[in-house]
């Protein structure tokens, strides 16, 4: 168990049998792990919930690592940002190995052993469907140890799933949908209408110039 569970355990487990009861609280949360993914249409929201999930992470001094997708430029490079201004430091990325890759950089990951080297840390990773191969590393990782908290829309503006959400949210351990508001009727949205730009459907990263969150009666694929 503790091997698994890594440095939190250990320590606060030790300050509780030395009669110290306010540990045994978080040695026991040590050794809770979560993969939450916040999911539902753009505007929904996810990014928001993500961030307040993070700074709660932040309260309990768990070590955070937030990853985001490259081609994600919509506010700024370093950083996951929500469209009402939160924003975390991030490192971005081309695809989920260098989350990996970044890790084992750190020294936090021992790869032939498949366990965290400092404990288990929380590893977050904004718009996971802009990521290739995250269907496969963030399992990966949660079953290494760490805890995972995941944003992403679910759907594509065709009404299609995307593949890489189909492999996680079985690994989901909590799912929050995010409805936003349509925007032409104000219910609520769980769909992503693209009203500009391409029109093959492939990832294309915009904002309100190209997307709007719609209700099923205003979503024009289904
Ligand atoms: P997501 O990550 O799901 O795209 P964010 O968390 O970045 O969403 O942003 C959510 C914010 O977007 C809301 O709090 C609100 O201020 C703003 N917003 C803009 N348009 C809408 C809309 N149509 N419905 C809901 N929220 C909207
Ligand atoms: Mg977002």
């Amino acid at each position: 168990m503790e091997e698994k569970s890594g440095r939190y355990f250990s320590e606060y487990f030790e300050k509780a049998i030395k009669n110290d009861p306010r540990y045994m609280y978080q040695a026991i949360n040590s050794l809770k792990k979560e993969f939450v993914l916040f999911t539902g249409p753009m505007f929904g929201g996810k990014t928001t919930r993500m961030l307040s999930e993070l700074d709660r992470y932040r309260y309990k001094g768990r070590s955070i690592y937030a990853f985001k997708p490259s081609i994600d430029d919509r506010y700024a490079e370093s950083k996951i940002v929500s469209h009402n201004g939160g924003s975390i430091d991030a490192t971005t990325i081309e695809c989920a190995d260098d989350i990996v890759d970044f890790l084992l950089e750190a020294g936090e990951f021992d790869s032939l052993n498949n366990k965290f080297v400092n404990g288990a840390p929380v590893i977050a990773l904004d718009e996971v469907f802009m990521v290739k191969r995250a269907g496969e590393i963030l399992p990966y990782l949660f079953k290494c140890g760490a805890t995972i908290i995941a944003s992403t829309i679910q759907l594509n503006s065709d009404g299609n799933p995307f593949s890489e959400i189909l492999n996680i949210m079985p690994y989901a351990t909590r799912v929050e949908v995010c409805p936003a508001v349509c925007s032409i009727c104000g219910a609520d949205a769980h769909y992503t209408e693209k009203i500009g730009g391409r029109k093959d459907f492939e990832v294309e990263v915009g904002g309100k110039d190209l997307y709007q969150p719609r209700c099923f009666y205003h979503f024009s694929y289904f």
